[in-house]
């Protein structure tokens, strides 16, 4: 826990999340400022600033919030596909410096440089 961290604190339940989901590896919870019908943020527990400070050590969270992705949009209703986006550092468009996986999908899901969603 960093004391100073967003998602440290939404993870430690010291300010209140929607969550969908939660064990002991990550906790999942929606988007404040939804950019789609779906708009949750899967946060691994541990805090890594983002993909540029992943350790080795990593690499089976990391596989295990891949596999997680498709079964929370299928809890979601997301039949038709999703979509995941990671934002690193400030050029990548990051805002909170805490590791986060977006999962986009349903209503209203476009972008710029995306096609678009059936
Ligand atoms: P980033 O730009 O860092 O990839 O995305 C940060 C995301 O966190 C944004 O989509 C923003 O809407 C979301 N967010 C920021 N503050 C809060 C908050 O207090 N609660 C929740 N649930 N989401 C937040
Ligand atoms: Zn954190």
């Amino acid at each position: 826990m960093t004391t100073d961290c967003l998602f440290c604190k939404i993870v430690a339940g010291e300010i209140p999340s929607e969550q969908v989901y939660s064990d002991e590896h990550v906790v999942v919870f929606k988007d404040i400022n939804p950019k789609a019908a779906v708009h949750l943020l899967i946060v691994p527990r541990e805090h890594i600033i983002s993909l540029n400070d992943l350790e080795e050590r990593h690499d089976g969270l990391m596989a295990y919030m891949m596999r997680l992705l498709p079964k929370l949009a299928k809890e979601q209703g997301l039949d038709k596909g999703f979509r995941t986006v990671i934002n690193t550092g400030p050029g990548g468009g990051q805002l909170v410096f805490h590791l986060h996986i977006h999962l986009l999908g349903g209503e209203g899901l476009s972008g710029v440089g995306f096609s678009r969603a059936v």
